[in-house]
């Protein structure tokens, strides 16, 4: 019988990956933490409307890309395809949102139906965060600082660059979007065929098409900077004297639209050239209209998304994960010889319970040599030997594995309070 395989484009993530993950997830979670973001969960099914009216009818995420599907009662309900519908959804429908400032941060899989490849699957995953409650420029700025501050305490500063633009309010934009048009359907046999079919339906993603004439054609259009007005300008100029002043490099780039219909003003991507095609690895922006838009009480909104697998990908192929950070073992235990298994028993509670050490136990027996060769294979970082005469001697021998450190013999009790220390230091 044939086996049964994993779903095209939804991956298993494998205990060799997964540390780097967790490295990553860590990472991120303690900076939003310390940003004073709290971690909401929401369900992983909504109703399909949510999506349809937050994201927009006519966007490729609910034109072509949600899994939907029709339960037992009937109800058109979609896996979501992103966070921050669910999060507003979430946040109104537990009150969380009138009067009040909310800063939320959330994680886990989304799910759209793209053509699987490098960086780019069914089932992905975001960290997202979002703040509600506040309008000014200096939020804005704070959230894009807080992304510039995860990369560099990545290591991976110098790989990304912060590409931001503002889409100004909706009135502002429906100005601008009919003289786009209007230009548009003059030169419409010059556009590429997506294009051509957002003339009708969204026109604005029209500015990203990758296609050259295309773009050859947008050079003369009509520009959106034309149609804002002063408080959006001077909002837009506001974020980019923060972003100057907290030292975040930043280019603007007019053509920036985003994929979602409910953003206004700032919006921005991190960008890397590191994975080819899949070049973006954090987006977002305001949304003041959205919270409305869902029914609640007219209430402003910013936030991102950052796509973890792009940015996993990019730590390796960067290679800049520190070894300590994805370390799973700190001390293997070997032990051969009448006795020893019992009194290793004993040393590993002592180290996990007393030190917080990993400790990985030798099982099944063996020679020397060949748990030796199982303690290399560990991961751990400390080997601590066993055999006969030391049980006598109430001594264990600690063995570096990862130097050529040679290694000591200790009394036990001293070789307890020697790992607490060596594992204290590494933090
Ligand atoms: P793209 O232009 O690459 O399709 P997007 O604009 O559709 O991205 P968003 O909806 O803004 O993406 O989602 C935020 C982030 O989530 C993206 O910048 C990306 O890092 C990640 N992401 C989006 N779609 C996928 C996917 N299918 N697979 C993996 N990561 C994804
Ligand atoms: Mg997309």
């Amino acid at each position: 019988m044939a086996k049964i395989q994993a779903i095209r484009g939804m991956n298993d993530l494998l205990p060799t990956e997964s540390p780097v993950w967790q490295y990553f997830e860590r990472t991120v979670s303690d900076l939003l933490k310390a940003y004073g973001y709290r971690e909401i969960r929401m369900p992983i099914v909504e109703q399909t409307e949510l999506f349809c009216r937050s994201i927009g009818e006519v966007t490729d995420i609910v034109e072509k890309e949600m899994y939907t599907f029709t339960d037992r009662n009937g109800d058109s309900l979609s896996l979501r395809p992103e966070g921050t519908a669910s999060c507003v959804r979430a946040a109104d429908q537990h009150g969380l949102l009138f009067n009040q400032t909310q800063r939320l941060w959330y994680a886990g899989p989304m799910f759209r139906h793209e053509r699987p490849q490098k960086g780019r699957y069914r089932q992905f995953h975001q960290i997202g965060a979002e703040c509600f409650g506040l309008a000014g420029p200096d939020i804005d700025a704070e959230l894009i600082i807080l992304t510039a501050g995860l990369w560099k305490k990545l290591g991976i500063q110098s790989d990304v660059t912060l590409q931001i633009n503002t889409l100004g309010l909706p009135e502002e934009r429906a100005a601008f979007k009919a003289d786009l048009v209007a230009y548009l359907s003059k030169h419409v046999d010059q556009l590429d065929e997506d294009s051509q079919r957002r003339l009708e339906s969204n026109p604005l993603r029209i500015l990203d098409s990758k296609n050259e004439t295309t773009q050859q054609v947008l050079n003369d259009a009509p520009l959106l900077e034309d149609y804002l007005s002063e408080e959006t300008r001077s909002h837009f100029s506001s974020v980019l004297d923060y972003l100057k002043q907290a030292g975040v490099a930043y280019s603007v780039n007019p053509r920036l639209v985003r994929g979602l219909d409910y953003y206004s003003k700032t919006v921005f991507e991190w960008v890397t050239e590191s994975l080819g095609a899949q070049g973006t690895v954090c987006a977002g922006g305001r949304y003041d209209g959205l919270v409305e838009q869902l029914g609640g009480k007219a209430t402003p909104g910013i936030g991102f998304a950052m796509g973890v697998e792009r940015l996993v990908l990019m730590l390796k192929e960067l290679d800049v994960v520190p070894a300590e950070a994805i370390r799973t073992v700190d001390v293997f235990i070997v032990a051969a010889g009448e006795g020893t298994q019992q009194k290793a028993f004993e040393l590993a509670s002592t180290l996990r319970e007393e030190g917080g050490l990993r400790v990985l136990q030798n099982m099944g027996g063996g020679s020397f040599k060949s748990q030796m060769k199982k303690a290399d294979k560990s991961g751990a970082r400390v080997a601590l030997i066993l055999g006969e005469q030391e049980l006598e001697n109430g001594e264990v021998v600690i063995k570096d594995l990862t130097a050529e450190a040679g290694q000591r013999t200790l009394g036990q009790e001293d070789a307890v309070i020697h790992l607490k220390k060596l594992f204290d230091n590494q933090g």
